[in-house]
């Protein structure tokens, strides 16, 4: 730990010293046109249609628990789950909705980052941001298995599938990837056509967002018409008592935003979201990059950083010589 917090300090330190312009770039902007999806927690009654018909849009296995061995069970995002949905229970857990002694569903896949990290830190391009739609797709033919992109995530989404010889990055592609593109084919999301409440809901990002925010002025109790499928084209309505929402619309800003939205009445640190700034690590890390190989200054760096490494090895070997 010694060595590699010398070394951060130092590369900063260097970087500053050799680039005095040193600074990030601006985070991206979301696409005018893009698609998303938006996740009410409050709607959401833990069915798990939306993950059985992930499975069967992605041509998925069911992830067989050991104890549930009848149907699938997945607990977690793995190489043949691209969605899940999570519990959140507090005290005794008896109330919808409740942070305390209540429970509610989370749903966890791809955010479909407006800025993503996993497109910054891949080295082949495998990982793509699409800039009309803003889908972030991953491309296994240029993919060489590094594992970047799951380093780079900051929701954990990437998953590596260590149980195939050949194993690949999985991840949710929006429906949208070669061989499935429900999205170029004027079809919304899988996960949003099964979903029998809204919970999950499909369509343009902009469009999304202001539902959200148009939700989140409403007050606890009463009704709303909560849209079904496609937020232009609704397949149906359905009226229900308005929650207590926090009023924070998740993916609005953080890390540069997303295109998948979250809006919940139980706060998002208690959902495990992780705490983001609104700047994106992404137009950070790249901003730095870049000017590192504006000042041609990287190679003098790394050498500056292996030659420390270099010393202290030999230091090591010198005081064992001793002993
Ligand atoms: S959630 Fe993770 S995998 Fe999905 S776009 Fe954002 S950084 Fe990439
Ligand atoms: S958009 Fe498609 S791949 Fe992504 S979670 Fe929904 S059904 Fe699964
Ligand atoms: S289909 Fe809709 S209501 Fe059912 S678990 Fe998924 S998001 Fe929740």
């Amino acid at each position: 730990m010694k060595r590699r917090e010398f070394l951060t300090t130092a590369i900063g330190g260097a970087t500053v010293a050799v680039c005095p312009g040193a600074e990030a770039r601006p985070n991206h902007e979301p696409a005018p046109e893009a698609v998303g999806m938006l996740f009410d927690s409050t709607l959401c009654i833990g069915c798990k249609a939306c993950v059985a018909k992930c499975k069967e849009v992605n041509d998925m296995p069911p992830v067989i628990d050991a104890e549930q061995q009848s149907w699938d069970s997945a607990r977690d995002l793995s190489g043949d789950t691209l969605n899940v949905i999570k519990v959140y229970t507090d005290g005794s857990g008896e109330t919808k909705d409740a942070e305390v002694d209540g429970f509610c569903f989370e749903k966890r896949s791809c955010m479909h980052c407006v800025d993503p990290g996993c497109v910054s830190v891949c080295p082949t391009t495998a990982m793509r941001h699409d800039p009309i739609t803003g889908i972030v797709t991953h491309h296994s033919d240029v993919c060489i298995g590094c594992r970047n992109c799951m380093m780079g995530c900051p929701y954990n989404v990437p998953q590596f599938e260590y149980d195939e010889l050949y194993g690949q990055i999985q991840k949710c592609q929006m429906c949208n990837q070669a061989g499935v593109e429900r999205i170029n084919n004027g079809q919304m999301t899988g996960c949003a056509e099964a979903c029998p409440t809204g919970a999950t809901l499909f369509g343009s990002r902009t469009l999304l967002l202001e539902e959200a925010k148009q939700r989140l002025t409403l007050k606890p109790g009463e009704i709303y018409n909560y849209p079904r499928g496609d937020i232009a084209s609704p397949d149906s309505y359905h009226e229900k008592q308005v929650a207590n929402y926090k009023q924070h619309v998740w993916g609005e800003k953080e890390a540069g935003g997303t295109n998948v939205l979250h809006i919940s009445a139980v706060s998002f640190d208690k959902l495990g979201m992780p705490p983001l700034e609104e700047r994106s690590a992404s137009s950070i890390a790249e901003g730095v990059q870049h000017t590192l190989y504006n000042y041609l200054a990287l190679p003098a760096i790394v050498l500056a950083g292996l030659t420390y490494v270099v010393k202290r090895n030999t230091d090591s070997d010198s005081d064992g010589d001793e002993s």
